[in-house]
């Protein structure tokens, strides 16, 4: 029957694990047949959105250390034979050249994403593996000769399985949660996918008037026993419900409700230091409204939110009025402007999730699931996370690369 299909591997998810997964399979064995099955209807398609359309695919600095979740150890053992060089050889040699910024990210040096995706397309199609798209799975299962997956148009049948089909984040590019499913049919334990690389919404007063406002500082965790979980600097965004920007991105890895996040609005400035440029403000400006008091240092809808979370209601009041308790606080403020963490806005914003296949029942030096022959796992369905600056798709690669030589 034509809708048949026979394949050495099928691949589900034609992402960035699942075409680096057929690419590695097709090298290193020219004579397996290999097929990737995507329910949209292009492959890569989240690829294209990637660093701003730029995809910042992979990091000068590579460790364990940047990722979280219950397959972080083992990653120890994937980075070690893939590391950033490893990585840019692979790329190299399917004809993508890269650079690196300051910070370390790599990028293609045409900054564009669709660059990455072409040459993971044309290498796929060049060794020869099967693409399929808009398919919509209906089942999966094994049987003593492999696996058998049914979709609307096709029965694959496949000695072995590779999910490589992602989290979902992002649903609008692709993102899905199918993955729990399959892999929860197979016996696997799974923790649920939830948003991260994401805005976190926070509890606050003053959040609406500085809604579009840009701070450059740094901004911290902290949990609810005040204890500092991880700081980050950079640029925060306010938005009238969350704080945004790629640090608290990185905080919303380990956000919990009720945590706060405090922002240091002038981290190179010590307290001290701090408490004369406002006295000197308060003499410069003495006849001037409260509210001009940061006049050349922040925005003022900035400084009137500072004010108001001083405790100062009054904005008629004229600078020369401030008291030294009022000055220290505002110091505080300044110091230690503090939300409290309502949750972390949803997949729509999130550019990766928490959760996965449980790490531990992987093989990382195959990627073949120590429960299941056969079947190989890879990229975002597993539950490893890594900060923004390369590391998922760094991971993403690296574990497809890893799967598709070990089918
Ligand atoms: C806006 C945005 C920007 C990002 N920027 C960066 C960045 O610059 N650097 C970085 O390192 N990371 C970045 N990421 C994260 C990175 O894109 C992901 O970590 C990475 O793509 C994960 O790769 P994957 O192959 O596991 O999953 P995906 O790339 O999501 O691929 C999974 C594929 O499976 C398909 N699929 C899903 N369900 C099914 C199903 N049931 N049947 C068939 N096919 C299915 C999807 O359509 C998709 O094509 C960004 C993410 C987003 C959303």
């Amino acid at each position: 029957m034509d809708n048949i299909k026979k394949f050495d591997a099928v691949i589900i998810g034609g992402g960035a694990a699942g075409l680096m997964c057929a690419i590695a399979a097709k090298k290193k064995n020219k004579s397996i047949s290999v097929a990737i099955i995507e329910k949209n209807d292009r492959v890569g398609k989240k690829l294209l959105s990637t660093g701003n359309g730029r995809c910042n695919l992979t990091n000068k600095n590579i460790s364990s250390l940047k990722y979280t979740g219950s397959f972080k150890n083992q990653s120890k053992y994937i980075f070690s034979k893939y590391d950033t060089n490893r990585l840019l050889e692979i790329f190299k040699n399917l004809g993508l050249l890269t650079f690196s910024d300051d910070s370390g990210r790599y990028y293609p040096v045409c900054k564009q994403a669709s660059a990455v995706l072409d040459v993971l397309r044309f290498a796929s199609e060049r060794l020869g593996a099967e693409i399929f798209c808009k398919e919509n799975i209906r089942s999966i299962r094994k049987n003593e000769n492999g696996f058998v997956i049914k979709t609307d148009e096709h029965e694959f049948i496949s000695k072995k399985l590779v999910i490589a089909n992602g989290s979902k984040a992002a649903p609008k590019l692709g993102g899905s949660g199918s993955a729990a499913d399959y892999l929860k049919n197979f016996g696997h334990k799974f923790t649920p996918f939830s948003p991260a690389l994401c805005p976190v919404k926070v509890k606050s007063d003053i959040l609406k008037s500085l809604k579009g406002m840009r701070v450059t500082g740094n901004a911290s965790l902290i949990d609810k026993n005040g204890n500092k979980i991880k700081s980050e600097s950079g640029e925060i965004q306010f938005t009238d419900t969350a704080l945004s920007g790629i640090c608290i991105f990185n905080l919303s890895l380990y956000t919990k409700k009720d945590f706060m996040i405090s922002l240091d609005l002038l981290p190179d400035i010590s307290k001290n230091e701090l408490l004369l440029i406002i006295n000197s403000n308060k003499s410069l400006f003495s006849n001037l409204e409260i509210e001009n008091l940061f006049t050349g240092i922040f925005h003022k809808r900035i400084g009137q939110a500072i004010l108001k979370m001083s405790g100062i209601k009054d904005f008629s009041r004229r600078c020369s009025s401030l008291s030294e308790k009022e000055i220290n606080e505002i110091s505080h403020t300044v110091k230690n402007m503090e939300f409290t963490v309502i949750e972390n806005c949803g997949f729509d914003h999130a550019q990766c999730a928490l959760g996965g296949v449980c790490g531990t029942e992987i093989n990382e030096k195959t990627m073949e699931s120590k429960l299941v022959k056969g079947l190989y796992i890879c990229g975002e369905a597993i539950d490893i996370c890594g900060e923004c600056g390369g590391y998922n798709l760094h991971f993403a690669f690296s574990s497809g690369h890893l799967a598709g030589e070990n089918l």
